[in-house]
């Protein structure tokens, strides 16, 4: 579990952060927007659902839980819409469980895991599954001098080189916007983030774990391609099962890694 580092100076907040770093990684926050998504996990790792998790009463935010090798496993989702029924995707609801996550269990690493749409001008193709090396939004477009930057708000994610080797997995930029199809004015945003996926939640998740400092790594298994020709909530809802076992693989490979080593050895 991360040490508690409220109150803190920089320059000791620094100190402990490099200490952490070279401790084996115990606690892994999965953030996973939806339950499709997160079930295969949940039963590959044989995790149990948390009647009394550590979030605010009522919210809908779910959370798993459980051991695998020597790593305690949580997987947070955001629960479903109280009045629509379906997942609460997009940037909101990760931010919220995100924080609520971290306050509530500490993790030494979040990992967002997920779907996402890949652009096969930059190599992908679906079942692909990618570790992004930055992530960015494509939707928050403020023509104001420094506050342009602010609204795209790139961050790097925490740089796995010994992961991405070991396991073979592709790497490229993810772009994080609120819809799933996409406008010209987020063509053009994408193509300026250099992205090879776009999801809905990546830079929200981002943002959240910057503000706390938790070391965060980006899993995303391509289920549509944007520059394709089929529609994309056809070929997302044709490809989810196929491609949501395939990312279910992928995370359970990326924990046998991890297991046992420090954050400066991934
Ligand atoms: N489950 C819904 C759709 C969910 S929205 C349905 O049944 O239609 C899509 C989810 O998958 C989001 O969590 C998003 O992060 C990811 N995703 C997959 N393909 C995407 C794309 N092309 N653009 C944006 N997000 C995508």
């Amino acid at each position: 579990m991360a040490p508690r580092c409220d109150g803190l100076s920089d320059a000791a907040m620094k100190d402990l952060m490099a200490q952490a770093e070279k401790l084996p990684i115990s606690t892994v926050v999965f953030v996973v927007a939806l339950q499709a998504e997160a079930l295969p996990l949940v039963d590959k790792l044989e995790l149990i659902q948390d009647d009394k998790p550590p979030f605010p009463i009522g919210m809908p935010w779910i959370r798993f839980y459980g051991t695998y090798r020597d790593l305690f496993i949580n997987v947070v989702c955001p629960g479903k819409d109280s009045t629509l029924g379906v997942d609460n995707v997009g940037t909101i609801p990760a931010s919220l469980v995100t924080c609520a996550s971290i306050q509530g269990i500490r993790p030494d690493l979040i990992i967002n895991a997920g779907t996402a749409g890949g652009f096969k001008a930059k190599g992908a193709s679906v079942g692909d599954v990618f570790i992004a090396s930055s992530v960015a939004f494509h939707d928050r477009r403020i023509p104001v001098p420094v506050f342009d930057l602010y609204g795209v708000g790139t961050r790097k994610a925490f740089t796995t080189p010994n992961l991405v080797k070991e396991l073979s997995l592709k790497v490229g930029n993810l772009s994080t916007g609120d819809s799933m199809d996409m406008s010209p004015q987020d063509e053009e945003l994408i193509i300026a983030n250099d992205a090879t996926v776009k999801d809905m939640e990546g830079a929200a998740v981002a943002h959240v774990a910057d503000l706390f400092k938790v070391p965060t790594i980006f899993i995303k298994a391509v289920t549509d391609i944007v520059d394709g020709e089929k529609p994309t909530s056809e070929e997302y809802l044709q490809n989810l099962p196929a491609v949501t076992a395939k990312l279910t693989q992928s995370v359970s490979q990326v924990l046998d890694f991890i297991s046992g080593k420090c954050l400066s050895d991934l």
